[in-house]
């Protein structure tokens, strides 16, 4: 039995990676997102009745719970909202299912839940597999159903990620990107799991909503229970469970330090990116979502540098049509005039999965068909895009960029596209902007280092460190098993750094930064240094690193530079990163 289960409630810690910022106190919540595991049994045809009111109870549950959900929705959102379970609940009462888990039962002679799931299987394949957006619709609502069913029908406890209405915290065994961009900023505070890293897109998507999180506290799910009193320490990675009052003291007195030092920040909020010795670096924020855009021009950022445009097909049955992409472009664009938005076009695959993209599972996703090698074999569905932001850049201040590219020939294969759309969009008599700056993100080993081919073909450069450094190190970038490999400041990666800040500015074109290496003011010091043009991050560390940019001088950055490239180890290079930010900045530095 867990000790949050006993009787005596008392204090017990629990160390993970921070990384959102941020301290939250509430109440939690388990949410168990991760399919269950389906036993197999055979049974005698004395067994078959209890099975199939087993079935009959799982069902009764089912739709109790629906309509539980439903009505919760209805009296916090409005009964519009709550219509959509709906359809949920049609799935528990259609009869061709029901009877055919029946006759399934019936002739195999298997547990309920095993047929149960292997016919709900076939029909989510089935309908999947037609072309009429209602049915596809449906393939979400069966799968969830089918999920509820069978917790039902293992004696589990519902998930209830969705039938929260009080301010709450969520620790699960993992969340996916598509969970996180569905959580409910109001009501939850924080959020744990057992699995991530620094660099997840889960993680990554925390940051950006300012929601404090911590990954990787291993087991965590079974240590607590729904209801416990939880304090989340974001910036530390705690996870303390039933605080004491002198730790809900000490908190206090953390909070208060924050804050003063989030006072300063606001100070220089309309102020420039600019070294002591008059360097600009660009400074601009990355998005997933726009409605982050507020906090973007909050923050006294110039722009969006990396707009993560996947989240608009996730959690959804079709793709965003033109039309659709088009007016969220437009609206990014023109409210972050007159600064620009950099629009990346599709990176699925990796850790992100797009129901309405019909993607294939693979062994390696990281690996296999993601980002614009799905672009590329799918043009029809990545030419949509393409002239959306085309159309957008006709009203604003937008650029292009595709992520992961390998080669040239893969870079000109996607302009090669991109001018059919221009030419669809001169026969329409459509208004678009033919001549928008297209750049790449370097992110690929062997882009890095075919880097100055890469630089005569394109307007800029951004350097996606998350996945440089995955693919330099092999060391997947949400895998938590591994994340002490993932260094930052391997002699390797800041090798690769310079090949391609040097073969941009040979070729005459400017270099930004927009993974979270951009975001971590222990290496300010080292891209500086480096020379890159730009830096942008989620909006909530802006404020941090336009300070940390202040406090920096070029010819200390560049000098550091000089000495790290002759060490031969992480640790020594970033003790030499953080020697000069400590001595530039200690009061930003947790
Ligand atoms: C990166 O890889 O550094 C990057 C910014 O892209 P993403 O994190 O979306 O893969
Ligand atoms: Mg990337």
């Amino acid at each position: 039995m867990s000790s949050s289960k006993s009787e005596e409630k008392v204090e017990k810690r629990f160390q993970g990676i921070g990384v959102a910022p941020g301290i939250a106190h509430a109440q939690v919540v388990i949410h168990w997102v991760d399919d269950e595991e389906i036993p197999l049994r055979d049974i005698s045809s004395e067994e078959l009745p209890e099975e199939i009111a087993r079935f009959e109870s799982a069902l009764i549950a089912t739709r109790a719970e629906l309509l539980e959900i439903q009505q919760r929705i209805a009296d916090a959102i409005g009964s519009k909202d709550a219509s959509v379970f709906d359809a949920h609940l049609l799935v528990v009462e259609d009869r061709t299912l029901i009877d055919e888990v029946l006759r399934g039962l019936d002739q195999s002679r298997h547990n309920v839940e095993h047929i149960f799931h292997q016919v709900a299987e076939k029909y989510c394949r089935t309908l999947g597999e037609i072309d009429d957006p209602y049915l596809r619709e449906r393939v979400v609502d069966i799968e969830d159903v089918a999920r509820r069913v069978i917790r039902n029908l293992l004696g589990k406890a519902p998930r209830n990620l969705a039938t929260q209405d009080n301010a709450h915290l969520i620790v699960s065994h993992n969340l996916t990107p598509s969970d996180t961009a569905s959580i409910n900023r109001e009501l939850v505070l924080g959020f744990a799991t057992e699995q991530g890293s620094k660099t997840s897109h889960t993680a990554i998507m925390a940051r950006s909503m300012g929601i404090p999180a911590i990954v990787g506290l291993h087991d965590i799910c079974s240590k607590l229970t729904s209801g416990d009193d939880v304090l989340l320490d974001g910036y530390s990675g705690l996870l303390i469970l039933n605080p004491t009052p002198n730790t809900l003291w000490e908190y206090g007195g953390i909070e208060q330090e924050k804050e003063k030092v989030e006072e300063t920040l606001e100070l220089i909020r309309d102020t420039s990116s600019t070294t002591s010795d008059g360097r600009h670096v660009i400074l601009s924020a990355n998005i997933e979502l726009p409605e982050e855009l507020d906090d973007v021009i909050a923050s006294g950022s110039e722009g969006v540098g990396l707009y993560r445009t996947e989240f608009l097909y996730l959690n959804r049955s079709t793709p965003p049509d033109e039309e659709e992409q088009y007016e969220n472009y437009r609206l990014v664009a023109e409210r972050v005039q007159p600064h620009s938005v950099i629009i990346r076009t599709l990176d699925v695959g990796g850790d992100k999965d797009s129901q309405c993209l019909d993607m294939e599972e693979e062994e390696n996703p990281f690996l296999g068909c993601r980002a614009i090698r799905f672009c590329l074999q799918n043009p029809e569905i990545f030419k949509v895009q393409l002239r959306a932001i085309l159309r957008a850049a006709a009203i604003g201040n937008v650029r292009l960029m595709y992520p992961m590219i390998s080669s040239v020939e893969e870079l000109r294969q996607a302009n090669a596209l991109l001018e059919e759309c221009k030419e669809e969009l001169r026969a329409q008599g459509a208004d678009f902007n033919p001549n928008l700056d297209v750049g790449i993100m370097i992110e690929i080993p062997g882009a890095a280092l075919a880097a100055s081919h890469l630089a005569r073909e394109v307007k800029f450069f951004s350097i996606g460190t998350n996945d440089l450094i995955q693919y330099t190190l092999a060391v997947d970038r949400v895998n938590d098993q591994i994340a002490h490999l993932y260094e930052p400041t391997h002699p390797a990666v800041i090798r690769l750094l310079k090949i391609i800040v040097d073969a941009a500015h040979e070729q005459g074109i400017w270099v930004g930064v927009c993974g979270e290496m951009a975001a971590d003011i222990e290496l300010t010091p080292l891209l500086l240094g480096l020379g890159v043009d730009e830096l942008s991050a989620s909006s909530s560390v802006v404020p941090r690193i336009k300070k940390a940019v202040q406090s920096l001088d070029l010819p200390s950055c560049q000098k550091l530079i000089e000495e790290v490239l002759a060490l031969d180890t992480s640790s020594a290079i970033l003790g030499k990163s953080l020697a000069v930010a400590h001595s530039r900045y200690s009061d930003l530095l947790n």
